[in-house]
């Protein structure tokens, strides 16, 4: 662990510390668990970003069932601001009409992300569609339906870590770091 970080111009320090994020992926995973014991869900794993959240909670969920899976989208833009424009970089593999899904997300901002898969994902009939979001930037996420599992709640602030990038990079860091500026 770090106590910060200097990247560009920016000053990084610890929001959120592994053990705490390690508590909390673990309490996610057993209420999933216990949500959809017999269900047989379909993880569905937004790329990047969730690809170390999605890690954990997989070994957090006690039933053997569940599955995995990924879809990837893109967003044109400032490296710090999500932009207006999604596309569909890489779809589902799994055929999910009738199945139960979670899409597992690393971040809500504006709600634009999981909102536009929300909407792609509906069309395909799932049985059941729900989502978990380690971080929600609750003041800012503008969505007309629950994010059923949420880690943390934040502020309206850029942060890097545990799958989140700054141009790419720093997603390996074990802990969540924030930018003061
Ligand atoms: P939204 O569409 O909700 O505005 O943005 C969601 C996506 O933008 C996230 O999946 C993530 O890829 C990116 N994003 C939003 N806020 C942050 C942040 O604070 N840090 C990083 N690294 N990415 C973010
Ligand atoms: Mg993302």
């Amino acid at each position: 662990m770090m106590p910060s970080l200097k990247i560009d111009e920016h000053i990084f320090t610890i929001l959120i510390e592994e053990k705490r994020i390690q508590e909390t992926v673990k309490r996610l995973g057993q209420q999933i668990a216990d949500d959809y014991r017999g269900r047989k869900p379909i993880l569905t794993g937004i790329l990047n970003g969730s690809f170390l959240f999605i890690a954990d909670l997989v070994r957090a969920i006690d039933i053997y069932e569940a599955e995995i899976d990924f879809l990837k989208i893109g967003s044109y833009g400032d490296h710090m601001l999500s932009s207006g424009t999604i596309t569909l970089d890489k779809d589902v593999s799994a055929d999910i009409r009738g199945r139960h899904v979670i899409v597992i997300e690393d971040i809500v901002d504006s709600g634009l992300s999981v909102t536009f898969i929300r909407n792609h994902l509906m069309a395909k009939e799932p049985a059941s569609l729900e989502f978990a979001s380690l971080l929600v930037k609750k003041q800012k996420a503008k969505i007309d339906f629950p994010i059923k599992y949420v880690g943390f709640e934040i502020g309206n602030e850029f942060v890097i870590g545990y799958g989140l990038d700054y141009k790419q990079q720093y997603r390996h860091l074990r802990d969540i770091y924030v930018t003061k500026s």
